[in-house]
């Protein structure tokens, strides 16, 4: 009950409705533009993004491929040894038979293959039997976990890669045991190959720009190369996490900072029959410099036609739309302010403004022309409220406030100001005997000769009220006024109206003249009154006369005095 009680309350009490924000047109021809544009600008972005992905993929695939023909000549290498040792293990079993000694041909051998750092030839004990080192003939070198390998396998091995301790070279041993020929000869042969070939490897694939490479045995230590311009021979790699997942596979490539900060692109092959990783590493910011230039310089490129569009969009909104708007609506409020002839300047609008324009033009002519309308009637409707019907003349009204403005403006100039008031003598008779419509007739002919006979722009005649009229005439002097009122009443006489009432037999006036140069803080009823007071004077000497103000003045004087 009391929720419903509440609800009505509420729904008494409108709240005032907020006003949506509305955009402007020019935002959403903005917004319309950046619809138009921005799918484009994405598309383009797709597509450089995806041209930078594939330059990734190429130059990781380039790096895997510069990786595998280095391990590639490097199992190359190997096999060749396999194949020098394998040559030797059938002379050495020849020359058992034989009895000859294994020395003297092993010093020619090495003499031809200047990778090849020594031959040893040890026995199933693991001594050394014939050398190209001679020192090294009697030594034991069963603790040699590749020869202890070979023999227990009985093939071909290759040991672990490492770096000579006297001349810093990468090195390996491999072991080739006799009995893989003839089981029963227990023997090896063995030889340590030079790496010397990588630092040529590394060589020929610095000339690919920004490149690196590695050569990494299965404990993670570098056996040669280096990454930029260091070399990085004997570091150890095991606990990084490139190593680790380098050593996950037999080839493969990735991206990442690398090991000394600088971004690369790596590909990594494990050299067949070892364990050992060859590493080839490209510059990334130099194998995508290209793309990234041409990315850069699209995305450039974007940002300038985006922004244009939208500069388009926006001056073109202001040129197109919203200038002719406010155009016409300029024209709309000089409409308001009553300049009707306003019209819009421009022509060069777009079309769909014509009909704007046109109704606009129109509404200002209808506008003129009802204007003009109400003009015509304000002043025919002032012209019927100031001017009496019967006569013509102005009437009562209008005759005070042009009596009170004349006062005011001769006061100020210090002008006299005359006063005629006309009375129609007998005229009570006159409508008795000729009845109300001639005395009308009568009335109108009186008007008419009063309108006739003022000369002065500034003089007015009107209809006092009945049968009586005032004529006012600025800047005339009692006998001027005196000479206007004289020719008046003979001209009135002139007119030979019959009043067969009236002592004189026709239509008379009596006329009360009155002129003074007014006081400002005196009322213009003072001359009125004067005026009225030499009327009344005028009748009370047998009618048809005229008397002046200042004449009723002095008769009043000469009066007292007799
Ligand atoms: P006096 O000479 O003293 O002025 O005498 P009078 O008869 O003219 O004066 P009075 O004031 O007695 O009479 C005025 C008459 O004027 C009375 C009235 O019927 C008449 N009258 C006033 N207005 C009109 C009008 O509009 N038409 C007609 N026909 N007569 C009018
Ligand atoms: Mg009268
Ligand atoms: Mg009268």
């Amino acid at each position: 009950m009391v929720d419903r009680q509440m609800d009505a309350a509420d729904s008494c009490y409108s709240t005032p409705q907020k006003r949506k924000p509305t955009l402007s047109i020019r935002a959403r021809l903005v917004i319309l533009a950046l619809l138009a544009v921005v799918p484009l600008m994405l598309d383009r972005v797709r597509l450089l993004e995806q041209g930078r992905t594939e330059r990734i993929d190429s130059a990781a695939a380039n790096a895997l491929e510069l990786a595998r023909r280095g391990a590639d000549g490097q199992r190359e290498m190997i096999l060749t040894t396999k194949t020098m040792l394998q040559v030797l293990a059938r002379a050495y079993i020849g020359s058992l038979a034989s009895g000859t000694t294994c020395n003297f041909y092993l010093s020619d051998l090495v003499a031809g293959m200047p990778w090849v750092n020594g031959i040893t030839i040890v026995d199933a004990d693991g001594k050394v039997k014939c050398s190209t080192v001679p020192r090294a003939i009697g030594l034991d070198l069963s603790d040699q976990l590749h020869l202890r390998s070979a023999m227990e396998t009985g093939e071909f091995t290759v040991g672990k890669y490492t770096i000579g301790r006297l001349h810093k070279v990468p090195t390996f041993v491999a072991v080739y045991p006799t009995h893989a020929i003839n089981p029963s000869v227990r023997a090896a042969v063995m030889t340590s190959v030079d790496l010397q070939w990588v630092n040529g490897l590394i060589a020929a694939l610095k000339r690919h720009t920004g490149s690196s490479v590695l050569l990494v045995d299965s404990a993670g230590t570098v056996i040669a190369g280096g990454l930029g311009k260091t070399d990085w021979t004997g570091k150890r790699l095991d606990d990084t996490p490139f190593f680790k997942r380098i050593s996950q596979g037999d080839e493969g490539t990735l991206r990442g900072d690398g090991l000394d900060g600088e971004r690369r692109i790596f590909g990594f092959v494990r050299i067949a029959s070892t364990d050992a990783r060859l590493i080839v590493g490209l510059n990334e910011a130099e194998a995508l410099s290209s793309i990234d230039r041409e990315i850069s310089l699209a995305y450039l490129q974007l940002g300038l036609f985006g922004l244009m569009v939208l500069l388009i969009a926006w001056f073109g909104g202001e040129r197109l739309i919203v200038a002719p708007i406010r155009s016409l609506a300029r024209v709309a409020e000089r409409f308001g302010r009553g300049e009707l002839q306003a019209r819009p300047t421009r022509t060069a609008w777009a079309k769909e403004f014509a009909p704007l324009t046109a109704a606009l033009s129109n509404m200002a002519i209808r506008l003129a022309e009802r204007e003009q309308q109400l003009r015509d009637a304000n002043s025919h409707l002032q012209e019927l409220a100031s001017s009496d019907a019967l006569s013509g003349l102005a009437n009562r009204r209008s005759f005070d406030s042009r009596i009170a403005a004349d006062w005011q403006r001769a006061g100020k100039l210090g002008r006299p100001l005359a006063l005629l008031m006309i009375d129609v003598d007998h005229f009570k008779l006159f409508n008795d005997r000729y009845g109300h419509l001639e005395g009308d007739i009568c009335l109108r002919r009186i008007g008419k000769l009063l309108k006739e006979i003022v000369t002065g722009t500034d003089d007015l005649p009107a209809r006092y009220g009945g049968e009586e009229f005032a004529l006012l005439l600025p800047g005339a002097s009692i006998d001027a006024a005196l000479q206007v009122a004289e020719r008046l009443r003979r001209t009135v006489e002139e007119l030979c109206i019959a009043h067969a009432s009236s002592p004189n037999g026709q239509v008379t006036v009596s006329i009360g003249a009155a002129s003074l140069i007014p006081a400002l803080s005196e009322p213009a009823e003072q001359l009125v009154d004067a005026a009225d007071i030499a009327l009344y004077s005028a009748k009370r000497r047998g009618r048809n006369a005229v008397v002046a103000h200042s004449a009723v003045v002095l008769s009043e004087a000469n009066r007292a005095t007799a």
